[in-house]
């Protein structure tokens, strides 16, 4: 079943989750993603990666948002 861009309003068959927003968000609208530990992998979108904290926030590898739910 297709799922829309929280971002683009496009449709999509595979989805992204923002680490930063928390919206699903297609290839096209993801920016970045990098992996932090074996289990955890970090994804920023378009509109994140254009404001300087939160760019900084994933350069540094952190979660500002969802860092309680990460620590489970
Ligand atoms: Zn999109
Ligand atoms: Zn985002």
């Amino acid at each position: 079943m297709a799922m829309i861009c929280e971002r683009c309003k496009r449709e999509m068959f595979k989805y992204e989750t923002c680490d930063y927003c928390g919206r699903k968000i297609d290839n096209n609208c993801m920016k970045a993603s990098q992996k932090i530990s074996k289990t955890v992998r970090l994804v920023i979108c378009k509109d994140d990666w254009s404001k300087m904290p939160m760019r900084s926030a994933y350069k540094n590898k952190q979660v500002p948002a969802r860092q309680e739910a990460a620590k489970k």
